[in-house]
């Protein structure tokens, strides 16, 4: 057996919904809405499930999609894509997967960002990368020029970024994406920027797409999930967005790992995409007064509540809150006697920054955002 797998626990997003499952917790462990779903779009893909057939689409995705997406992008990043510049995926996880694969050779180092995503460790390791990781602190969670510049080596051949930042809740300020811009260009990297949350971007901050920055499209694959904008995170579609060689060798890795996607989603996804800005704004708009509707319940119960500028995910300080110094045995403690799930930022990161933090998912209705907090409070 292959020991990197082999060694590997089953993801803490697993765990958490299978013991919220168990003990008939409030999940606020993996980051999925509880909700209304969009009507329009399950109609669409039950359409195209009878009507558009059901065999194998494009191993690079139903033309229509990459032409909707590579319109979407356009439209919110101010890229200049066509559908060749598109590969659809199943899902962002094997699209990080088909990215990592294509850039990463044994010895490469491969810089990452924590708190970072647990898929992107393995991953690189799998690929015979070595991984180099600039770790933020709560509760600002900055990055500067200086940590990655300090993490970079001769070795170093790709960066991977997430923007917005799970499970920080960071939206990243123009002059930190530009900075990983820079040394981007510096150090002749390819990026990989998982952006998954993209269109999740509340108070009036704007999503900056590594992408965007001058000079970076041309050794860019940027990552992008239907699950994250539209709600849908069971649908498992996803996209990888870039160009020439470097899409071309990433689209060959993804003919190897999911080759297609189911084509009524595929269609579906494609209808989603030309939903009008403003719709997307008033979806981001909801779950912002989710997130403040959270906040305040834990405010009320003596929580430290840590800001989030983006994503579904909102931080406590459990450390700050004079609660607990391990957000782990904390978590353990309130999904099995209290009834409510939450994820350590611990699983997220390889030192000790991220301890006595727990993130909290707020894509839920107020009375379960309700219940979760006064559990929470129970667990004190
Ligand atoms: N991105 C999701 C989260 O952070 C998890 C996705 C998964 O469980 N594969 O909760």
């Amino acid at each position: 057996l292959n020991p990197l797998f082999a060694s590997l626990p089953t993801t803490v997003f697993e765990r958490m919904s299978g013991l919220a499952r168990q003990h008939d917790a409030v999940n606020l462990g993996q980051g999925f809405p509880d909700g209304p779903e969009p009507i329009d779009l399950l109609e669409a893909a039950a359409r195209a499930l009878r009507e558009r057939g059901n065999q194998y689409p494009p191993s690079r995705g139903l033309p229509e999609l990459r032409t909707a997406a590579a319109d979407f992008y356009n439209r919110f990043d101010g890229l200049a894509l066509t559908a060749k510049n598109v590969v659809v995926t199943s899902g962002a996880t094997e699209a990080i997967a088909s990215a990592l694969m294509a850039v990463v050779t044994p010895g490469d180092e491969v810089v990452i960002i924590e708190p970072a995503y647990d898929a992107y460790r393995p991953l690189i390791e799998r690929a015979g990368g070595v991984v180099r990781a600039v770790s933020l602190a709560p509760p600002e969670w900055r990055l500067t020029a200086e940590a990655l510049e300090a993490a970079v080596t001769p070795r170093t051949r790709v960066l991977v970024f997430n923007n917005p930042l799970n499970p920080a809740g960071r939206a990243f300020d123009v002059d930190e994406v530009e900075a990983v811009a820079a040394v981007c260009r510096r150090h002749d990297l390819i990026a990989v920027t998982d952006e998954v949350w993209e269109r999740l971007v509340y108070d009036d901050r704007q999503h900056v797409s590594l992408a965007a920055v001058p000079g970076m499209f041309e050794r860019t694959l940027k990552i992008g999930s239907a699950g994250k904008l539209f709600g849908l995170t069971g649908w498992k579609v996803g996209f990888l967005t870039g160009c020439g060689r470097l899409l071309e060798v990433a689209a060959k890795a993804h003919q190897y790992i999911a080759f297609s996607t189911p084509p009524h989603l595929q269609a579906a996804v494609a209808e989603g995409l030309t939903w009008s800005s403003a719709r997307f704004a008033d979806q981001a708009a909801a779950l912002a007064r989710s997130r403040d509707h959270l906040a305040e319940a834990l405010q009320r119960q003596g929580f430290i509540v840590l800001p989030s500028e983006a994503t579904y995910f909102l931080c406590l300080d459990l450390k700050a809150s004079g609660v607990a110094a391990s957000a782990v045995a904390f978590a353990d403690r309130a999904v099995e006697e209290h009834g409510v799930a939450g994820i350590p930022v611990s699983a997220f990161m390889s030192g000790n920054a991220g301890d006595g933090v727990l993130r909290l998912c707020f894509a839920k209705p107020d009375a379960v955002l309700q219940e979760a907090a006064r559990r929470l409070g129970r667990a004190r």
